[in-house]
């Protein structure tokens, strides 16, 4: 059972464009005419002690009520753009936001730092929700989260606008879209905001960064000349890796014996696979949970609470998860299966070192899984209700995303320069230090040409009439019964390749498939065939580079070395054994061990520790850091 959903565009609605005027006007604002209120507002309450790229031009384009369109990556600061305003001009705002799961995170981490903050949703009493309007009639509230459909359809607005909310935010903007890869038909609503507060300003943030969808968010909320702060897509503290995948489980148990007792997601294509792998690991003494969408609510809530505070480490899932997930401490984000497009790569790898720490993201690579997406995309393309053009629209688009991500899973070049580029920003020829390709831990295997002859001379054996598996079995010497049925014990290629197992044949055959060296033919039961290129191999007039079908040894980044100079590891850990504490993030908590401070006041020098951390905190880190068990 396949729980990644397939976005299938049924609506026909608005691709005109319309309100278009100044639509990426300036790209680039100056952040010279910031207000000085800013930066203090900013280390009062977050004890951040700078705003980073486009967060100044963000803010200042709220507080002076000019729309604007953000397109930042995950993990960029996009919530500090909408969060910070009020608190200076003393307004209400509002955001809107998808998912109930996403406004409770963020109401949460707000009144952990003492901001009057409230979301209203379906998930709520009736007593509750009224509690919260009547907060925000007395003007309590800085920031009020609604998903889209409550904020339309319930009567809110009309308070809002006698409260005389002046400024709207809508967060993962790119749901509007229906070019988009999460397309909400309930955010379409949203165009109501402009006709009932005219002299409201709105601003739209997203991480999707293609332009057609840019265009789309800012026609359909009928943005008036937004400014368009785009930010770089490259995350310089994320390493990316892609191991050719052999063994799934031994090899996830590997990468995670590189990040013991630290925060990690495995993400898996289906549900069944999440709960196996899951099994596995915790038999390993892993403290891991599956998680998926047919789980029932109280189950995935328990999981992702679990990994909120640190009672386990890994969670094994779909892409179910993630979404509402706030932990800045994610090390690992590994991929034991390829994801249907880059962008979904971008966004769930996002999920890694949003802390600012090195982290690493693994992708365990087999053209196999093109093969299952793309029967996949077929079938559920046709299932569908749609007209046969749009079937086939629908089709040329996802297998366009597909190939984009397969072409990225095996080109032997920079990771972070593959990326940037697929996402419109040039990166450089300069080696970046944080990917495989960089590290120069991609193993070629010895003999890659011979090795591909005896695979394709196989091929050719059988006839050109059976699948990856058979050939692979073929190879390694296998007495199955098929095998013996076709008396394919018998031909020279039996047992050539008897010294590597089965999976890593099976591996070094969609190597060459990828390569375009064989070629197979479509349909639920793929045969593979030969194609010209093949008979260069054979003929030795092409020369074949395979990577080894293994997972290669990993080198530490530079940015792995320099976020622990200095940190008293001994000190780091003890404070991060503290369960309460796990509103600070571990980029607080290694400040706290490099700089070991003595007094209230040095304390508050630590990036991360504002006033409120420092009053509710304070008194306990300082005597830890000095040796003693805090009281409490
Ligand atoms: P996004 O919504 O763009 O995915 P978030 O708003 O969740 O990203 O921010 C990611 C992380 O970066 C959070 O842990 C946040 O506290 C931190 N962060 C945001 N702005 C700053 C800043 N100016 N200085 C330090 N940390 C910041
Ligand atoms: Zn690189």
């Amino acid at each position: 059972m396949v729980a990644a959903i397939w976005y299938s565009a049924s609506s026909q609605a608005g691709n005109q464009v319309h309100g278009m005027a100044g639509h990426g006007a300036s790209e680039t604002a100056t952040a010279a005419s910031a207000d000085p209120r800013i930066g203090d507002v900013l280390a009062k309450w977050w004890g951040f002690d700078r705003l980073r790229p486009l967060q100044a031009e963000a803010i200042q384009a709220a507080l002076d009520g000019r729309d604007s369109l953000v397109v930042m990556p995950t993990g960029g600061g996009k919530s500090l753009c909408y969060q910070l305003p009020p608190l200076v001009g003393g307004t209400t705002d509002v955001v809107v936001s998808p998912l109930v799961a996403l406004m409770k995170d963020q109401v949460d981490a707000l009144e952990a730092i003492g901001y009057p903050a409230a979301a209203i949703h379906s998930g709520m009493s009736q007593e509750e929700r009224e509690q919260v309007r009547d907060r925000l009639a007395a003007g309590e509230l800085r920031l009020l989260f609604a998903a889209p459909e409550r904020l339309v359809n319930t009567g809110l607005l009309d308070l809002l606008a006698r409260v005389g909310v002046k400024r709207f935010s809508i967060d993962e903007a790119h749901c509007i879209s229906q070019w988009g890869h999460d397309f909400r038909p309930e955010y379409r609503q949203l165009a109501l905001l402009r006709e009932r507060f005219p002299q409201a300003s709105v601003h739209a943030f997203t991480a999707t960064a293609t332009p057609r969808v840019r265009d789309d968010i800012a026609a359909q909320l009928s943005l008036r000349a937004p400014e368009l702060l785009v930010g770089t897509f490259d995350r310089p503290n994320l390493c990316y890796r892609v191991v050719p995948r052999a063994d799934r489980t031994a090899q996830t148990l590997e990468v995670l014996g590189r990040h013991r007792g630290e925060a990690s997601i495995v993400y898996c294509i289906s549900r069944r696979e999440t709960e196996s792998l899951a099994a596995r690991l915790a038999a390993e003494g892993i403290l891991a949970r599956p998680y998926h969408a047919g789980l029932d609510a109280r189950q995935r809530h328990a999981t992702q609470e679990a990994f909120a505070h640190e009672t386990i480490d890994v969670v094994v899932a779909t892409v179910a998860f993630g979404m509402g997930i706030d932990r800045s401490d994610v090390r690992l984000v590994l991929h034991t299966s390829l994801p249907k497009s880059l962008e979904a790569y971008q966004q769930e790898t996002g999920r890694a070192g949003r802390d600012g720490l090195a982290a690493e993201c693994v992708l365990l690579y087999s053209s196999a899984d093109v093969f299952s997406w793309e029967s996949l995309v077929r079938k559920s393309a046709e299932e569908s209700d749609l007209e046969p053009d749009e079937i086939a629209r629908l089709i040329a688009g996802q297998t366009e995303h597909l190939h984009a991500m397969r072409r990225y899973a095996q080109a032997a070049r920079c990771r972070h320069a593959a990326l940037s580029e697929y996402f419109g920003q040039s990166y450089g020829t300069a080696p970046c230090n944080a990917c495989d390709v960089c590290l120069g831990e991609t193993e070629n295997l010895p003999d890659s040409t011979v090795v591909a002859q005896k695979i394709i001379s196989c091929v050719a054996r059988v006839g050109e009439r059976f699948g990856v598996r058979h050939v692979a079995e073929v190879l390694r010497g296998s007495k199955t019964e098929g095998i013996q049925r076709h008396g394919h014990d018998r031909l020279s290629t039996f047992g050539l390749l008897a010294a590597l197992d089965q999976r890593a044949v099976e591996n070094l055959a969609h190597q060459l498939l990828d390569q375009g060296l064989l070629a197979r033919t479509g349909g639920d039961r793929p045969v593979v065939t030969l194609n010209d290129r093949s008979w260069e191999v054979l003929r030795g007039a092409r020369d074949v580079v395979l990577l080894e079908p293994r997972a290669g040894r990993t080198k530490a980044t530079k940015a792995d070395v320099d976020d622990w100079r200095g940190v008293d590891r001994d000190l780091f850990e003890r404070l991060r054994l503290k369960p309460a504490w796990t509103i600070f993030d571990d980029k607080a908590l290694r400040g706290i061990a490099r700089d070991k401070p003595t007094s209230p006041a040095g304390l508050l020098r630590v990036k991360g520790i504002g006033e409120r951390r420092l009053a509710d905190f304070g008194a306990a880190i300082l005597d830890i850091v000095a040796g003693k068990e805090p009281a409490a």
